[in-house]
């Protein structure tokens, strides 16, 4: 995905129920446009610079948000951060153990169709996978 303009994020933003406040635009803005799955911290420092009233408070609270609403998807691949997907299609992911990178995986197969399910309303599936991407292995 590209540059994504003010209006879309907006609407976006107002399509899963949440007020766009200026960090919210923004926070959605760098989530749209850097898709390597970052942390809090790597959020912050990206756009503490530019905007300097952001908080790691309120970059968590509003991450917190964007979950709750359906609008990231939170990854406990790390054992210390969590990291924030704003792709909430199901796909898996793959950790390097070398240079810490996160791979989205599509082709590994996360359907929720299994008739073993049917009892169940699936609200989301991880699937993480470990090891060494080709530049590390
Ligand atoms: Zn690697
Ligand atoms: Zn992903």
């Amino acid at each position: 995905m590209n540059a994504c303009s003010v209006e879309e994020l907006k609407y976006l933003l107002k399509e899963k129920g949440i007020q766009p406040s200026f960090h919210r635009i923004h926070i959605l803005k760098y989530l749209m446009e850097n898709r390597m799955h970052p942390t809090v911290d790597e959020i912050y420092r990206a756009l503490s610079d530019k905007i300097p009233t952001l908080s790691k408070t309120t970059i968590y609270n509003t991450l917190n948000l964007f979950s709750q609403k359906g609008l990231v998807e939170v990854l406990t691949i790390d054992d210390k951060e969590a990291r924030f997907d704003v792709d909430v299609r199901p796909h898996a992911h793959f950790k390097c153990l070398s240079c810490g990178r996160i791979f989205d995986l599509w082709d590994v197969d996360v359907n929720v169709g299994d008739e073993k399910l049917t009892d169940f309303e699936v609200k989301s599936v991880h699937l993480y996978f470990k090891g060494y991407c080709s530049n590390c292995r």
